[in-house]
């Protein structure tokens, strides 16, 4: 049994059943054993391969979707540039590269990179290490200087804690972790329940045993976000796997060494995340006073960004195993099967902004 898990039993044995968004925190953020603290989850050798570690390609759009939203600003001669949860810093290694092309904006531009992990921190900072732009490490979104934002989240809403409400004979109870007779981590159900306005009346009314998932910590951030945006003018792109309506339906998961694990089996170990619910994310922003555009699949958002035109002028000239690499990123990150389906691109603006390639109702 490992470190944590003894922990989590210890304090479940002394202060009750934890909800499953303690448990997310504890297993992702504990600042000794946490998973984000203590793993190297990203790479070929981790649990999971996100975008940016596929292929250079999917930063340089993002860089140049933000270089055009830097226009459809009024080219701000000040601004903040964030990142949450850069993991390895390679998305925005890729990102500065194209914007170095347009001296203006590098100039114009402070970046901010929101990170808990002091581990990971330092590895972003060795990635960006003679890069453009040099990094503010911030705690939190809240400590982003104000100014007019532009602003991009990979897979971070993904690794906030969630909270999950089983349909019973007697409403939505919170579902909990405790301990059975033998001291092993379970699932239960607590007296905590949702009330019945907090569930949208598309879902009608779902079977006992069905599961409904809340974002509290996404959809505050997300809040955040929309009313600096509202306030000072700017662009979040927030890109991530989930759903684009309110459903009902169990979507905690654990990775371990690339395979699917059961949640309660390796606390700290394996890499804990839920989908996001758009739906909610695009609502919370809204309610911060932005709009947010309707949503891309990841792979309309590539495609529509040129990722075949970049992915001909990068393998042009190149041999042809160089080539080959490259058609099997362009299949990885757009195709349906892939991950060009399941991910979701989310743009929030200040009101009527022209955001490209993002058609512009909302
Ligand atoms: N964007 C990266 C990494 C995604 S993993 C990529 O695409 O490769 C999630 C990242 O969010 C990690 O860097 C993790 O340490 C960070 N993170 C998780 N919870 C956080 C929080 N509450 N505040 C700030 N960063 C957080």
């Amino acid at each position: 049994m490992s470190a944590l898990k003894d922990r989590i039993g210890a304090r479940i044995a002394a202060e009750g059943p934890l909800s499953v968004a303690q448990y997310m925190s504890i297993c992702l953020g504990d600042p000794k054993d946490g998973y984000y603290t203590t793993r190297e989850p990203f790479g070929a050798d981790g649990d999971f391969i996100t975008a940016p570690e596929i292929s250079q390609m999917f930063g340089e759009l993002i860089g140049a979707a933000c270089l055009s939203a830097w226009d459809a600003l009024g080219c701000p001669t000040r601004f903040e540039l964030v990142e949450l949860g850069p993991g390895r810093g390679t998305l925005m290694a890729d990102f500065l590269r194209v914007a170095a092309l347009r001296p203006a904006f590098i100039q114009a531009a402070r970046l901010n990179l929101v990170e808990t992990s002091p581990r990971l921190r330092r590895i972003q900072a060795d990635t960006l290490h003679g890069a453009s732009l040099e990094p503010a490490f911030r705690d939190r979104f809240q400590d982003v200087p104000a100014g007019p934002l532009i602003l991009v989240a990979n897979e971070f809403f993904d690794a906030l804690p969630i909270h999950q409400f089983l349909r019973t004979a007697d409403g939505w109870r919170e579902r909990r972790i405790g301990l059975t007779a033998q001291g092993d981590l379970t699932f239960g159900i607590g007296t905590a329940a949702l009330p019945a306005t907090a569930v949208p009346a598309s879902l009608g009314s779902p079977p006992e045993g069905a599961i409904l998932e809340t974002q509290p910590a996404a959809n505050a951030v997300a809040e955040e976000i929309g009313a600096r945006i509202a306030g000072h003018g700017g662009v979040a792109i927030f890109i991530d796997y989930g759903y684009l309506k309110t459903a009902t339906g169990d979507t905690l998961q654990a990775l371990y060494r690339h395979d699917r694990d059961d949640v309660l089996a390796h606390p700290g170990e394996a890499d804990l995340t839920a989908h996001v619910n758009f739906e909610a994310l695009a609502a919370a922003a809204t309610r911060g006073g932005a709009t947010a555009l309707a949503p891309l699949t990841q792979g309309d958002f590539l495609l529509r960004s040129g990722l075949l035109e970049r992915a001909g002028a990068l393998g042009a000239g190149k041999p042809h195993d160089e080539q080959e690499a490259i058609r099997d990123a362009v299949e990885r990150l757009a195709a349906p099967d892939r991950m060009g389906d399941l991910f979701k691109v989310l743009a929030v603006t200040n009101s009527g902004l022209p955001i490209t390639p993002f058609d512009s109702a909302p």
